[in-house]
């Protein structure tokens, strides 16, 4: 059997990756003629690949790795977990310390009376147990009917069944015959894209009145709840207007609809708060979180619900749950990562220092000739692509731009973006520095001026 390590050829690695490996959201076609990047070791922002190059991750992984690569204190608590207790579940009464400190650690940083998480896997499977944990909590209140829930279109809520069902992804839906029964959609608070003359908070609005169009034309009686994320993430970084989330939660207060946060990308500092239902006044009633809970170093979301919800969920067996909901090693890693991103104060430096810092610079690349909006909350950013600056045109979808400029030049000149559309994003470790927050900026800036030359 041959011994595959970090020190073989690069060439020998992609071969052996195209050969076994099935990959997300990858083409395989672009797998054999390109090869894959190999990437071998990752300190701080930094990433580096087989070939000794290094990049400065502006993604944070998948947007996840909120307090950077190389925090042995997390290597060293999931070592110790891993000895004491690898592995039990917390199925049929039972539980273990770390599923019991997590929970209370979650408990204590999240808004309101959040204060009882079902711990998942993924995002995906938090958004799973969503969709059955609010059924269930009609049904227990003896509303049964109430199974429709209603989401936006460009919205990503996971991969599974459910959670892509929830999510708003054409090219997604496309595949495997989704959305499931009783999921429906509504238009997005895109103003960039869709607002066209609109005034932007306007256009929020009227979006966000969609939600109550909606409920009355399904029936308000058959509605559970609603599903957004505060910022849309793998959307392309869509910040919403400000009208919009009070009007949101205007509409689901308004007919007694659970409302759904989901806090994957948005939670744990990522908008400049511990989460963003605080950055926007959302009050939600169930928090999907996930990524920067564990910071990616291990796997763990949850759902984290209101005493309310917890009460009626108590009140009956809810018959749901994963082998790995609440795995020992997981936890003890997210206690570690949330110990060390409060005792650090990271949350609080990347919002209040960082943040500030990294707008000013990310905003100016709204100056660049490709550039026809660049915007930013807390260390979420996008900048989007148009060959014509007042229209707010795009490019022509076949032309590709922004996946070109990331790929092509972002990459050669060390920096890891990766594009919606024609919109390239951000979402760089909350551990990023000034001088670091400047390297970002200007490699951005190079990387696009050498597409400008392409283009002309
Ligand atoms: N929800 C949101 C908002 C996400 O951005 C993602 C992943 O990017 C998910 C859910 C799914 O999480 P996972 O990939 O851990 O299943």
């Amino acid at each position: 059997m041959t011994m595959i390590t970090n020190h073989m050829p690069t060439a020998e690695l992609q071969a052996l990756d195209a050969a076994h490996h099935l990959h997300p959201f990858t083409h395989g076609h672009d797998l054999n003629k390109k090869g894959v990047r190999v990437i071998t070791r990752a300190n701080g922002v930094t990433l580096t690949d087989s070939d000794g190059n290094e990049m400065l991750d502006a993604m944070a992984g998948l947007w996840c790795v909120n307090l950077g690569y190389g925090r042995d204190e997390l290597a060293e608590a999931a070592a110790r977990q891993m000895k004491e207790l690898p592995y039990y579940n917390t199925f049929f009464q039972t539980t273990h310390v770390p599923a019991i400190a997590l929970s209370e650690k979650i408990a204590s940083l999240t808004p309101y009376d959040l204060n009882h998480t079902f711990f998942a896997s993924s995002g995906s499977e938090a958004n799973d147990t969503n969709i059955r944990l609010v059924r269930t909590y009609w049904a227990e209140k003896g509303q049964p009917e109430r199974k429709i829930i209603i989401s936006r279109m460009n919205a990503y809520h996971g991969s599974s069944m459910g959670s892509a069902s929830l999510g708003g992804m054409v090219p997604m839906h496309e595949q495997g015959d989704m959305p499931i029964e009783n999921i429906h959609h509504i238009g997005q608070p895109h103003w960039y894209a869709e607002g066209g003359d609109m005034d932007p908070e306007e256009f929020g609005l009227m979006r966000a009145r969609e939600l109550e169009e909606k409920i009355e034309e399904l029936g308000p009686e058959k509605v559970a709840a609603f599903i957004g994320e505060p910022i849309q993430g793998a959307g392309g970084v869509i910040i919403p207007p400000k009208s919009y989330w009070p009007e949101i939660q205007r509409i689901c207060d308004k007919y007694g609809i659970l409302l759904i946060a989901d806090e994957v990308i948005c939670g744990f500092g990522r908008t400049g708060d511990w989460f963003a239902s605080e950055s926007f006044g959302i009050k939600p009633h169930i928090m999907t979180i996930a990524k920067g809970l564990s910071s990616g170093y291990a796997p763990i979301g949850g759902s984290v619900v209101c005493d309310e919800v917890a009460d009626v969920l108590n009140g009956c067996e809810f018959s749901h749950g994963y082998t790995y909901s609440g795995h020992p090693v997981s936890c003890a890693v997210a206690l570690e990562n949330l110990r060390i991103l409060d005792e650090e104060g990271i949350v609080e430096r990347a919002g209040k220092e960082t943040a500030p810092y990294l707008k000013g610079k990310w905003e100016a690349l709204a100056d660049h000739p490709l550039v026809g909006e660049a915007k930013i909350q807390g260390l979420m950013g996008s900048i989007a692509l148009t060959p014509h600056k007042e229209s707010r045109a795009a490019f022509a979808a076949d032309k590709g731009t922004a996946g070109l400029i990331c790929r092509e030049h972002c990459f050669a000149n060390g920096l890891v973006m990766r594009h919606v559309g024609d919109r390239m994003v951000i979402s760089p470790p909350l551990v990023i520095t000034k001088d670091e927050v400047d390297m970002l900026a200007d490699r951005a800036w190079k990387a696009l001026d050498l597409a400008h030359k392409q283009l002309e």
